[in-house]
């Protein structure tokens, strides 16, 4: 296991090292300037230069200039099971943030490589949890006397650490996609849930699918002791969320919805289940990227959409549907910035690095982590 990292100062992109969370670090090569006109062409060649030898992954939020070289693109836990399912590519490149190439790791046969283009794409909501403060957390439901009934979930969206933890406590990852499926199994095993790190996603999945009542479910502050919370409220809750977001769908507000309605008569708001409840209520439809990406596939032409994800893909939709009208549901840009530090000279340097027999940015999740994580991955794929 990787040592646990207590306090999360803010760190600026890219600047610094921090190794220990998914706060990532310069990238240390050498890379070509983004005026350099020949980019395209020199990820062509690199890329053909190593053939079968390199399977480059692509997240739906990354950029045009980087996914057009993508052999597959998808989301995290698509993806993941992509790197997988090609055991002959001893390079996997993962153009997405560091926890999706941990879970590729933990995945992938033990020769294969992944490369993360720049180490500094990590993910502000996989770093809300680290794994002291849920070690602390646990300790605090030890002592209200209820961690024998408590099944730990965590996201997809979670360092390697925290899956590792789940794991080790018999629990289970889940995606959006598969939430309460995860969630039905998880009430089948104890009587209350611990929902890492997304508090989103968690609540909506219970509120919304399964017929909690918000009361049901208290948000635990690692920054607070026991959480913020009372002994007695922990006892009460049956779900309990962490104190987690994505900074990216959190930006999201009921007004928003309020706003698109009112400037496009007839629109269908669809947003992420990451999004906070009052904006995912307010909507007409919510589901993962996989479920808008099939909404808008099937919408009929001259329909109007207003998407709540993030813009990466919202853009690229956008391109795919001429027919219809897709917005995106803010007025405000929102990039996901992380996932956008992966640019075309990033990409061209990954490759030529590896044309030149180095293997730049390797992700490697220790042995004893990636045995517990993949428990609780593999319990994630034997969902009913
Ligand atoms: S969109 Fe949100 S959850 Fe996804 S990588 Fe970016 S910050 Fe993390």
């Amino acid at each position: 296991m990787t040592t646990p990292v207590r306090d999360l100062p803010l760190l600026l992109l890219g600047a610094g090292s921090d190794p220990l969370s998914e706060r990532g670090v310069d990238c240390p090569g050498d890379l070509p300037p983004a005026s350099d006109p020949a980019l395209v062409e020199r990820a062509r060649a690199a890329k053909a230069a190593l053939g079968d030898r390199v399977f480059v992954l692509g997240h739906h939020y990354q950029r045009d200039e980087v996914i057009q070289f993508a052999d597959v693109t998808g989301d995290s836990f698509k993806l993941a099971q992509q790197a997988a399912a090609r055991p002959d590519a001893p390079y996997i490149v993962f153009c997405g943030v560091h926890f999706m190439a941990e879970s590729a790791d933990i995945l992938t046969a033990p020769h294969q490589r992944v490369v993360l283009p720049d180490l500094a794409a990590g993910c502000s909501m996989a770093d809300m949890a680290t794994f002291d403060q849920v070690e602390e957390c646990w300790d605090a439901l030890e002592e209200a006397g209820i961690a024998g009934d408590v099944v730990p979930v965590t996201y997809m969206n979670s360092s390697a650490d925290i899956k590792g933890f789940v794991g080790r406590r018999g629990g289970v990852v889940c995606t959006s996609s598969n939430a309460k499926r995860a969630l039905d199994w998880a009430y089948a095993q104890g009587s209350k849930v611990l929902f890492l790190p997304d508090q989103h996603l968690g609540r909506n999945t219970a509120v919304l699918e399964m017929g909690f009542a918000l009361d049901d479910c208290v948000v635990y502050n690692p920054h607070r002791p026991n959480g913020g919370l009372t002994d007695e409220r922990l006892r009460d809750a049956r779900m309990i969320l962490w104190q987690g977001h994505c900074s990216v769908h959190g930006r999201f507000s009921k007004a928003s919805v309020d706003d698109v309605r009112e400037r496009v008569p007839g629109v269908t708001v669809l947003v992420h289940p990451e999004c906070r409840h009052e904006v995912v209520t307010a909507a007409d439809m919510v589901g993962s990227t996989e479920y808008i990406i099939k909404a808008l596939d099937a919408a009929p032409a001259g329909s109007s959409w207003a998407i709540g994800t993030e813009l990466n893909l919202v853009k690229r939709l956008a391109g795919a549907h001429p027919d219809k009208n897709v917005m995106f549901l803010d007025k405000a840009v929102c990039f996901c910035s992380t996932m956008n530090r992966i640019d075309l000279p990033h990409l061209v340097w990954a490759l030529e690095e590896l044309v030149a027999g180095r293997v730049p940015n390797p992700v490697e999740v220790d042995a004893d982590t990636a045995r517990h994580a993949r428990a609780a991955l593999e319990q994630m794929l034997a969902l009913p």
